[in-house]
């Protein structure tokens, strides 16, 4: 069924869990990613990028996850770094569960006072909002911050953005990045600054840019000619250490788009002979699911709908 985020990451902060949020753009997505919740009893968030939306349109989007709702586990309908104001708005108005609005990337006072404006339009239809206090270099979609431009969130500043805006739950930066290329040495994930974060803030905390680049994902899409060197994800430790300390929310774009590419390339090297873009797709979409089975154990979403 259609939830709010705030139903099901309220209760997830609580217990230490964390529910995946997976960007779909496309039907083959979807599938994929409900078929993993459906198995793994777990509640999903289903998001859309302002980039899925454009490629997509927002009525096939809404339309196609309304439908893909209709089960069991828990399903919420949430925009992705929402920058748009007109997007936000026509999704909240479209019946989306949960808006994300990114100002991350604007002075505080900014981000701030269009934040209120989205909680305020958000309220009246009883949607969600997740708000972004600190930002995160990398690409995602449309969104692309440069290395020198990310900062890590201030923990005094997310307690008083989080109170001025009254967001119900809020993305920080400690040191993620979004895209395949996270890392060019170590991963470092700030957990020291979360954690003081994690006291100042009660509300579900979100982490972006988390996927794990898993490495037998990536070694197959070598196999069939992918060139991705040096891509390398967050370590499931730290993911694990993560979650005992406030994120509740964890964004999966990259390693859904790693299995898709893998996935497809197997099977335009292995079948030859076929043209039936159904069994082009099926291997993609099985390894979709398992990735995305995978993500709910490690995040303890796994029974918990
Ligand atoms: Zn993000």
């Amino acid at each position: 069924m259609l939830e709010t985020a705030k139903k099901i990451l309220v209760p997830a902060r609580r217990a230490k869990y964390a529910v995946p949020a997976f960007n779909v753009n496309d039907l083959e997505f979807l599938k994929a990613v409900m078929s993993a919740a459906e198995k793994m009893k777990s509640p999903v968030i289903v998001q859309t990028s302002e980039g899925a939306i454009q490629y997509a349109g927002m009525d096939y989007l809404v339309a196609m996850i309304r439908v893909a709702a209709k089960t069991k586990v828990p399903v919420v309908m949430h925009v992705d770094h929402g920058k748009d104001l007109k997007t936000i708005k026509a999704a909240i108005d479209s019946g989306y569960t949960s808006v994300m609005y990114d100002g991350s990337s604007l002075p505080y006072a900014e981000n701030v006072q269009n934040t209120k404006k989205v909680v305020a339009w958000a309220r009246r239809k009883g949607v969600s909002v997740e708000a972004e206090i600190g930002a995160l270099a990398g690409i995602e979609d449309l969104v692309s911050v440069a290395e020198k431009d990310a900062k890590l969130t201030n923990p005094a500043e997310a307690a008083r953005f989080a109170k001025e805006t009254r967001c119900d739950s809020l993305a920080v930066a400690i040191g993620t990045s979004h895209g395949a290329f996270k890392f060019k040495g170590k991963t470092h994930l700030d957990i020291k600054r979360l954690k003081k974060i994690a006291t100042l803030v009660p509300l579900p905390i979100v982490l972006h840019g988390a996927s794990g680049v898993l490495e037998d994902v990536k070694e197959l899409a070598e196999k069939y000619g992918a060139k991705l060197g040096e891509a390398r994800g967050v370590l499931d430790a730290d993911i694990k250490a993560a979650i005992r300390h406030g994120v509740a929310k964890i964004n999966i774009d990259t390693d859904l788009r790693l299995a898709f590419t893998a996935g497809i390339r197997e099977a335009v090297h292995d079948l030859p002979k076929v043209i039936d873009p159904r069994k082009l797709l099926e291997p993609a979409n099985l390894l979709m699911r398992e990735v995305a089975m995978r993500k709910m154990r490690l995040f303890g979403s796994a029974g918990r709908s």
